[in-house]
This record gives C-alpha cells, structure tokens and sequence, in this order.
C-alpha cells in the first residue's frame, strides 16, 4: 500500500468542481477550512463594483419596484455597499429618486410629509397608522412650496375626540428651526437644549427642506465607511432597460448625477444590449455600466467588447423567479458566477453575482466563487427602507416582494426586462408574495457584514483579493455535499427549535 502523501490536500478546487458537466447551486456544496492567524478586525470587505467604482461592502440591491427606491439606495451607501432604482416607474419619477439620493444627508428627513391648516386629526391619524409617526410639520398650502407655520404633535391631539377638527386649532405655532445648512451634530445640540420631539429646517424663505428627530438620534451615527463620490455624495445606481426610448432615461439620469447604470435585461447577450452600453459609454465617459444579465462566457465576452465595466450574472436563480421552469433557459447560479468570473477576470471586469442569496452563506458562497459584489433582492424587501407598507397574516408581519416579470409588475410597466412590455400575451417569469420584517437595513447590513468576516477568518483569507487568488490558485477547497449531508448540516433531531435568524429578524424590529 503507497504512503500516504501529506501534501494531499482534501476537497477538490473550484476548477474541478465546476467541470464535471452540470450545474452546481450555492447548497450543493460547501466550503472546506483554511488556517486562521488573525482576528476578524484584520478582514477587510473592500471590493470592486465595476472598473472604477469601489465599495467597502460587497453587497448591492437589485433594481426591482418592491426592493430600491431612494431610501433603500441611500442606507445602502451609508452601509458602505449600493442601491440601484428601479425603472418600473415614470423617467422624471426615476431621476427625483436617485436626486434625493444625492441630496441624501445622514440623519435629515429629506422628505417629510406636511399638512396643511385646513386639514384634520383624522388627516394625522391616517398618517399615524400607515407611517407610523404623528408629529407632522404644518404649511401654509400643506405643501412644501410654502412657508412653515406650525407643527402638530401627538400631545396636541390626544384628548381630542372630534376627528374633524382643523389642524389650525391644535398646531403648536410656537416652533424651534434651524436654517438649512445647519451640520447634523449642531442640529442635535438645538434639539436636545430645546427639548422639543422635532427641529424643522427651513430655507431663507421659511419654507421646510428638513426635518431632524429626536427619535432618529441614535441613528445619526458616523458612516466612515459610505460609498461617496468625491463631492460627497452618496454613490447611487439605477436602471434602464435596452429599449431604444430608454436611452431618453439614460440621458435624464446622466444629468442627475447617477454614478451607474445597470443595463437591466433577463438575457443580455443581444444587439439591443450592446447598442445601449455604446450609447451610455458615448453619453458621458464618467458613467459607469454594468452589463447582463448573462451566465455564459460567451455571454460576458460579448458585454465586455462592447464596453461594460461591470457584469451582472444570473438568470433564474432569485427566490420569485420560475425563468428556468417556463423559458427552459438560465443556469444554476455558483456555476454561472465561476464560468463568468473566469472569463470576466482576464478582462479586469467585476462579476455582480445576482439572486439566489437567500441567507449569509450563500452571500459568502457568492463572493466564493468569483462575485465580487452579491446582488440582493428577496433578502432586502423585509427590510424598513424598502419602498411598501407592512402587513400582518396571522400575527407575522409582512412585505410584499413581487419579481419584475409577475404579471402584477408588469402590467405596472415592468416588462422591459422581458421585452414584454408591450405584448399583447404576456408570459410570467416571476411571481408575487410576501416576505418576512427584517427590522431595519442599519441592523442587518452589519449582521451580514460581520458574519462574512467570521466565515473569512474560518476560510483563512483576511479580503476578498484573497478569497479570489486562492480560488484561482486552486487553495481554496470545495466538496459536494450529499443530500444526507446537506440534512446533517441543517437543523436535525429536534424536537423543536427557536429558529436564530428569525430571532435577529425579530430582534433588529424591535429596536424600532
Ligand atoms: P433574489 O435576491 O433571490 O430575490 O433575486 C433577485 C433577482 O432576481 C433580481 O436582481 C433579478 O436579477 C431577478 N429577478 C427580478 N425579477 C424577476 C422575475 O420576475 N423573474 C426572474 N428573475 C427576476
């Protein structure tokens, strides 16, 4: 019998998993342990975006009507990662959510709803129940267009039993501002002398542009890590479809400032794609753009001569997707991200691994096998900063998630991602449903990003470089796991059992 040879080394690499001639999923296998000589304070998250956009968090929200609006752009990039806006809406509607990115300070409600003196307690209680807050800034019109005039809280409603009473007979007139311009730390000096719930910040005119709460103290926390453009704005995302009329959109968002555009397609490898990243790349050499989807090699040559400087891969993996069930098309979702990262890698050009991530491992699965950055979309809609109301069945409470290709989202003009906007029979690729409250982005975006660090420090690579050299150079170890093997390392022989991740859900809500 042969020696055993110590140099041997256990599991496969990724080059031998990934060819044995069918698709692998991020559950099927696992990733095997390196050697830990530092502590996780020494992982480091930093990654690549695109060819010239870096992040400190490699993680992005995909552009879909129930995940990004403004707000989940913003704390995105406060999170060091970034959002992209959906394009299911109007082009000036688009361009106002990514200018109030931009505009976007940490701490300053940029956007706060105002009534008018002429509307009623019923008015604020409506407010009340669907926003959850009941101090509403009084104008003159009850729009922001004119001057301030007073304010409305819950202690001046409380008692009063006619719902129709005009605001103007309860506001408090006797108001505390601050001139806009005012730096946060200055405003949260006048709020806690003043001792009011509430400092309005208003213009020379004395019209509202902010408002700053007392509640909001504990958030308006330093973000060293935010992505930011050197005017220091939030960096910010958004999409377009390939359609020719689009690139009116392109031009629209170009001119408000968008760092980069997703060229946003179920199938990317097609003319129309690549006539709209030469237009975008003609229409301002500052824009970034990022191609796809794609999930062949073939697929990503073709994006990357075309100009792409980023390249989005998926297509069927996401948790409201039935692509692969209906169109017969797409790939399983670790096989795609490798076979892309290979080719896209030679190139210089970041792969964006998309959909599919439905827990933290598989966020660490993604980055694994060549993502740079993981495109989130299932795993964000619980969350408070995504656009959409909360729900309760059955005492849980919930959002609605819908994917871009559920016959709901396009007949709200989704489509264009299908070319199917305008078909007359329309074929669903995605459904629509509901997802579980995940408390708030500021609590779940560092319980992910921490736990990477941990299953770094487990792999034995201190960055993501280094996860990806040791994935080429073959030190990375993979194994396939058996079906027994993916029981045994699921939750077994319990009677029952309080689920952990529920718990941080759970836990991360009740800090708000
Ligand atoms: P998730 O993170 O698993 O929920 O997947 C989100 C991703 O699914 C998005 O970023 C899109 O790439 C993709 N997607 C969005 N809407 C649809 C759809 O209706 N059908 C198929 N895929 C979709």
């Amino acid at each position: 019998m042969a020696a055993p040879n110590p140099e041997a080394r256990d599991g496969e690499t990724a080059e031998t998993l990934f060819n044995k001639g069918y698709g692998i999923t991020y559950n099927d296998f696992i990733l095997l342990p390196g050697r830990i000589d530092f502590g996780i304070d020494a992982v480091e998250l930093d990654t690549r975006l695109t060819r010239g956009i870096r992040l400190r968090t490699p993680m992005a929200s995909s552009p879909m009507d129930t995940v990004t609006g403004w707000r989940m752009a913003a704390y995105m990039a406060l999170l060091g990662g970034i959002g992209f806006i959906h394009y299911n809406n109007e082009i000036d509607e688009q361009v106002e959510e990514v200018r109030k990115v931009k505009r976007f300070e940490n701490g300053f409600i940029m956007d706060p709803i105002v009534l008018g003196p002429d509307n009623t307690i019923a008015d604020v209680n409506a407010i009340k129940a669907r926003d959850g807050f009941s101090s509403i800034p009084i104008t003159e019109d009850g729009t922001r267009a004119t001057r301030l005039i007073g304010i409305v809280t819950n202690r001046d409603i409380e008692f009063r039993k006619d719902l129709g009473t005009p605001l103007r007979e309860v506001m408090t007139r006797d108001l505390v501002t601050a001139p806009k311009g005012t730096p946060l730390a200055e405003a949260n000096r006048i709020l806690r002398e003043s001792k009011k719930g509430k400092l309005p910040i208003v213009d020379a005119q004395g019209r509202l542009v902010a408002m700053v709460t007392r509640t909001d103290l504990v958030k308006n926390r330093d973000f060293p890590g935010a992505s930011k453009n050197e005017h220091k704005q939030l960096l910010v995302g958004a999409a377009v479809s390939t359609r020719k009329d689009d690139r009116e959109r392109l031009d629209a968002l170009v001119a408000a400032g968008v760092d980069v555009v997703v060229i946003d397609s179920a199938q990317g490898d097609s003319t129309f794609q690549v006539a709209m990243i030469t237009h975008a790349k003609e229409r301002s050499r500052d824009l970034q753009v990022v191609g796809g989807n794609v999930v062949t090699k073939t697929q990503c040559r073709a994006l990357i001569d075309a100009g792409a400087d980023g390249l989005r891969v998926g297509m069927g993996p996401g948790s409201i997707c039935i692509t692969q069930e209906t169109m017969a098309v797409g790939r399983a979702q670790a096989t795609a991200v490798y076979d892309c990262s290979r080719c896209a890698n030679e190139f210089g050009v970041p792969i964006i691994a998309d959909g599919g991530i439905s827990n933290l491992a598989y966020l660490v699965k993604s980055l694994a096998v060549g993502g740079s950055v993981a495109m989130m979309g299932g795993l964000l809609a619980g969350t408070q900063e995504a656009p959409g109301d909360y729900y309760y069945k059955d005492g849980v409470r919930l959002k609605r998630y819908r994917g871009m290709a559920s016959i709901e989202a396009m007949e709200a003009g989704g489509g264009k991602r299908y070319f199917m906007d305008e078909a007359a029979v329309k074929v669903p690729q995605g459904v629509a449903g509901y997802v579980v409250d995940k408390g708030s982005l500021m609590d779940f975006i560092p319980y992910l990003t921490q736990g990477l660090r941990y299953s770094f420090q487990d792999l034995g690579v201190r960055s993501i470089p280094e996860l990806h050299a040791a994935l080429a150079d073959g030190r990375l170890r993979f194994e396939l796991r058996s079906p027994s093997a993916q029981r045994e390392g699921g939750v077994h022989s319990m009677f029952s059992y309080e689920d952990p991740f529920m718990n941080v859900q759970e836990r991360a809500r009740r800090k708000w």
